[in-house]
């Protein structure tokens, strides 16, 4: 029998703004459930959006994450510096036949679900892209795309479906098996013309190459994991455990959020909070 792997835990922040308590409780429980099994605990920073991601918010993650007491391995993999890691994975879903090139902007878009209002809505709330793969023959697709016009390279969920031939589960934690349903997400972006990947696509790529064997992330993105599974069942990758924890919610039972000015980590310390307070908020109700 081959060993089984070591438990491997991640936490995975983008560094596109300061950390607030709901990134302390998904940093705090992956660094608690690796130390109560033995196991090891990663930090990823996901930083594939370039235009948003700063150094000195990675800067600041590091400083919160050592001021709450948690300890991870070095290096740390940053995902801009492994984007011909997520070529590759393109490239064998190109290979299947499972991805195209869409045109459409994001205003071309609305405007085409603007006159129906029962347009479906992907679990972000976004519409569901509304342009069949096959509004646009592929050698027009092809012409454009070496043209160089902008692009967005979206999986074609019907195919990608076709192909699985299965209904695809996930183990969550303290539920068992959920059944996928990625189809709710529709032709899902994977690659734009300048990255070659998407959240989605660089998650399920990193987990593999990282042996992550847990996930433990903010039931937000409880609904993206049908995406994963689907993706990790195209490229042959193995299916970390999830377990999705809910969110810490301000006094309005809102989600914290940048935008609705949600205390920063760094606010907080500033205002005298002590790192002990601070997990005791962050893990309050989790
Ligand atoms: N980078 C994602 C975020 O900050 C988390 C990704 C994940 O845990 O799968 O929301």
């Amino acid at each position: 029998m081959p060993d089984a792997p070591t438990p491997t835990f991640r936490f995975a922040p983008t560094p596109n703004g300061p950390l607030h308590l709901g990134h302390a409780r998904s940093a705090i429980l992956n660094f608690e459930a690796a130390r109560a099994a033995g196991g090891r605990f990663l930090i990823r920073i996901e930083d594939i959006d370039a235009t948003r991601c700063r150094p000195e918010f990675e800067a600041a993650i590091f400083e919160d994450l050592s001021w709450l007491g948690l300890d991870w391995e070095r290096p740390v993999r940053r995902q801009s510096g492994h984007m011909a890691d997520y070529a590759a994975a393109l490239d064998r879903l190109e290979g299947k036949g499972l991805v195209y090139p869409s045109f459409e902007s994001r205003a071309e878009i609305r405007r085409a679900v603007e006159a129906r209002p029962d347009w479906p809505r992907d679990p972000d709330g976004a519409p569901l892209f509304p342009f069949a793969r096959t509004s646009m023959v592929d050698a027009e697709r092809e012409r454009r795309r070496l043209a160089g016009e902008p692009y967005a390279l979206r999986l074609d969920m019907r195919a990608a479906l076709a192909r699985a031939g299965q209904k695809l589960f996930w183990h969550e934690e303290g539920e068992g098996m959920i059944p996928a349903d990625p189809a709710a997400w529709g032709d899902v972006v994977i690659a734009r013309k300048e990255v070659p990947t998407s959240y989605h696509l660089a998650v399920v790529v990193d987990d593999a190459l990282q042996g992550i064997t847990h996930v433990i992330r903010g039931v937000d993105l409880k609904p993206s994991t049908s995406v994963h599974r689907l993706l990790q069942h195209l490229l042959g990758l193995p299916a970390p455990i999830y377990r999705h924890h809910g969110l810490v919610l301000d006094a309005e039972g809102r989600k914290l959020s940048k935008s609705l000015g949600s205390p920063s980590l760094v606010a907080l310390r500033a205002q005298g909070m002590t790192p002990a307070e601070a997990r005791r908020l962050a893990l309050d109700g989790a």
